[in-house]
């Protein structure tokens, strides 16, 4: 398998190159260069603790021979290690829980994947691997978790201080020795310029092999198709309209290349919170960018999405086509948090911020019929949030994974926003 770049000015490269590169240099992103058929996948019947090797199956055509296939499997048995349990929420439609892993994050399962192919060949780099990342919270824990452990890898993560939930920062701060936690005294932004800044510095490129694990990496991208393909077999004999909760568009762009593949669903819907860029995109015909606006649902707050991208090249830049395949809502944080609620009196189920999106999506988009189900992808558990138990009033029982962090030391170095302090933290801890 091979990888051009959106932007197509980029050399054409295979897994391995375009796993350490992350994206190409003309900044675009990775796109395979053909869509295997994964049909057969889809109609498998299904047996719950398959998902390892579904996600074997179906990456291994896009690895393409780059892992051997013993380590590949051995790969995604260690990545997945979780269940993905299908769940009625009220009549026709279904969550699939997506935040069984470590950090109770669908993004546990892109990140240990990636983390693991990163390990697998970190000894023909020649140089230490150092993953950097800056996270406002999600991201940085499923990478700190994803990598933690993994033999010839470093990681460094940026959060900004006091700016992330209760559990998120257990998460970004008990972790193991190969992670350098630094907890920045200034804001998400100011991590980020300090990260992009240490990425280009040519002082650490000459020592180690800098590398960001972001989210458009295709090893963190691909895998991502995993769940589409066990809710499938889950649901064998009904149409599926999926809704999935998104920010950078990486999620629902695994769906539609499954989809592209052979997956079999009827229809997606992108749930968006305020930051409406894309509905506006589909509605208008025209792309602009705006600065992210805060919200509830804060891992969707993305003001120019980039595997936006990967949409318009699956569509071969079609309009009508991407609307044909990919509806759209944008639900306000009032919203949210009365479909946090309602579901939570009706049912009995909480919901978090970013998975209510997608839940009142369904609701205002797709009205299930005989033999339709919606989908919800729950992209977080709802104690991740520390919104949740304000809006429900009541407080959501920690998970004993997460519990069980507190009895693990706090490993963390506080910074200013300046960046020779951070070069120094990073230097002393390598
Ligand atoms: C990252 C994230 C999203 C958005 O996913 P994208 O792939 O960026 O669209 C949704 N929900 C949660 C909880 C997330 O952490």
């Amino acid at each position: 398998m091979e990888y051009f770049s959106t932007n197509g000015r980029s050399a054409v490269v295979g897994f391995r190159e375009a796993l350490l590169q992350g994206q190409p240099e003309d900044g675009g992103l990775y796109f395979p260069t053909e869509i295997p058929d994964l049909a057969e996948l889809a109609v498998l019947p299904w047996r719950e603790g398959r998902e390892a090797e579904t996600a074997f199956s179906l990456m291994r055509p896009y690895v393409g021979g780059e892992i051997r296939d013993a380590a590949l499997q051995a790969i995604c048995e260690d990545a997945i290690n979780f269940p993905f349990p299908l769940v009625e929420i009220t009549p026709g439609i279904f969550a699939i829980e997506l935040f069984r892993g470590p950090t109770l994050a669908f993004k546990d399962v892109g990140a240990r994947f990636m983390s693991r192919c990163l390990g697998y060949f970190s000894g023909s780099i020649g140089k230490r691997a150092v993953v950097i990342v800056a996270t406002s919270g999600d991201t940085g824990g499923a990478v700190a978790h994803g990598f933690a452990g993994v033999d010839g890898v470093s990681v460094v993560i940026l959060f900004p201080k006091g700016r992330v939930s209760r559990v998120q920062e257990l998460q970004l701060t008990r972790t193991d020795a190969n992670v350098i936690t630094l907890e920045v005294h200034g804001s998400f932004d100011d991590c980020q310029r300090l990260a992009k800044t240490a990425l280009a510095d040519r002082d650490l490129r000459n020592k180690y092999f800098l590398t960001s694990a972001n989210s458009i990496n295709i090893a963190r991208w691909l895998p991502q198709q995993t769940y589409y393909f066990a809710t499938r077999r889950q649901l064998p004999d009904s149409e599926i309209a999926f809704s999935v909760p998104s920010g950078n568009f990486g999620n629902i762009a695994a769906g539609l290349i499954a989809q592209r593949a052979g997956l079999g669903a009827r229809s997606f819907i992108a749930a968006c919170n305020a930051n409406n860029v894309v509905p506006k995109f589909l509605e208008t015909g025209h792309y602009t960018p705006e600065p992210a606006k805060a919200t509830l649902s804060n891992a969707m707050d993305v003001g120019d999405p980039s595997n936006l991208a990967r949409i318009r090249r699956l569509f071969n830049d079609d309009l009508d086509l991407i609307r044909e395949n990919m509806a759209t809502a944008s639900i306000s944080d009032e919203d949210t948090a009365a479909t946090i609620r309602k579901v939570n009196r009706e049912v009995g189920y909480t919901m978090d911020p970013h998975t209510a999106v997608g839940f009142a999506s369904l609701e205002k988009l797709a009205k299930p019929g005989a033999g339709e189900v919606g989908v919800v992808l729950a992209t977080a558990h709802p104690v991740k949030f520390d919104s949740v138990a304000d809006i429900l009033g009541n407080n959501i029982e920690i998970p004993d994974a997460v519990a069980r962090l507190n009895d693990r030391e706090r490993r963390s170095i506080e910074i200013s926003n300046s960046y020779s302090e951070m070069i120094d933290a990073i230097k002393k801890s390598l």
